[in-house]
C-alpha cells in the first residue's frame, strides 16, 4: 500500500482527503505545516506528497525546494486554491511532478496519484543492481560502482550501503541502521554505526554520507 503525505492546515480538507484516501486504499498521513512535512518527508516511507500552497509557517514552494534541495525525490503533487498560471508555473520549475488547483474532485486526484506512483511500482530493469546517481551497488557480487571504479565491500560495509542506496535521500537513525545492518531492536551503547558509516565514507567519499546532527545520516 502507498503513503500519501497530506501538507495541510485546513481541517476540513485534510478530514474529507484521509478518509478518502483511505477508502481508496492509501496510507494517509497528515502534516498541518510546512516545518512538519519536511521532518516527515526526510523520515522517508512516504510515497507521494500533497502539498498545499497555503500553509501557516512556510508556503507549500518553499517546501518543495527544501525537500528537492535535499535530495528528496518523492513525487508532489501542489494544491493550491491560488488557479493561476504563475503559480502552476513556479510549483513545476520548483519540482513539482503536478498540479492540481481548488476545488479539485477526489476522483480526479485519485487518478494523478496513481499516475504518479506508476512509474515508482514498476519494477527496475535490474533489479540485481541499485543505482543513484553515479553510484551503483551490485547485489549479486557486493560491490560498488563508484565514478566509474568498482571497490570491494565488507559484508556489514555492504548491509549498511544497501540500506543507504535504497533509501536514497531519507535521513537514516542510528536506531533504523542498527536494525536493518545488525538486527538490534536496541542501542548497544557503541559507536559501531559512526564507525562503519566512517569505513564507508573513505570508500565512497566523505560527502556522499551526510551527517544530520542529533538524528542520523543520509545519503545525498
Ligand atoms: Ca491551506
Amino acid at each position: 500500500m502507498s503513503t500519501v503525505l497530506i501538507v495541510e492546515d485546513e481541517a476540513r480538507i485534510t478530514s474529507f482527503l484521509t478518509k478518502g484516501l483511505k477508502a481508496a486504499g492509501f496510507v494517509p498521513k497528515v502534516a498541518d505545516t510546512g516545518r512538519d512535512a519536511i521532518e516527515m518527508a526526510l523520515l522517508g516511507d512516504i510515497d507521494i506528497i500533497l502539498l498545499d500552497v497555503g500553509l501557516p509557517d512556510i508556503d507549500g514552494f518553499q517546501v518543495l525546494e527544501q525537500l528537492r534541495g535535499q535530495g528528496v525525490t518523492t513525487p508532489v503533487i501542489m494544491l493550491t486554491a491560488r488557479a493561476s498560471v504563475a503559480d502552476r508555473v513556479a510549483g513545476l520549475e520548483g519540482g513539482a511532478d503536478d498540479y492540481l488547483p481548488k476545488p479539485f474532485s477526489f476522483d480526479e486526484l485519485v487518478a494523478r496519484i496513481r499516475l504518479r506512483l506508476r512509474p515508482r511500482e514498476a519494477p527496475a530493469a535490474d533489479p540485481g543492481v541499485l543505482e543513484h546517481r553515479d553510484l551503483a551497488l551490485d547485489i549479486r557480487t557486493r560491490r560498488m560502482r563508484v565514478e566509474g571504479q568498482w571497490v570491494d565491500l565488507s559484508a556489514r560495509e555492504f548491509a549498511l550501503a544497501e540500506v543507504f542506496m535504497r533509501h536514497p535521500g531519507q535521513v537514516l537513525s542510528r536506531e533504523q541502521l542498527l536494525a536493518n545492518v545488525w538486527g538490534l531492536d536496541f542501542d548497544p551503547g557503541s559507536n559501531v554505526v559512526d564507525v562503519y558509516v566512517s569505513y564507508l565514507r573513505g570508500k565512497l567519499g566523505k560527502e556522499r554520507l551526510e551527517t544530520v546532527r542529533g538524528v542520523g545520516y543520509r545519503l545525498v
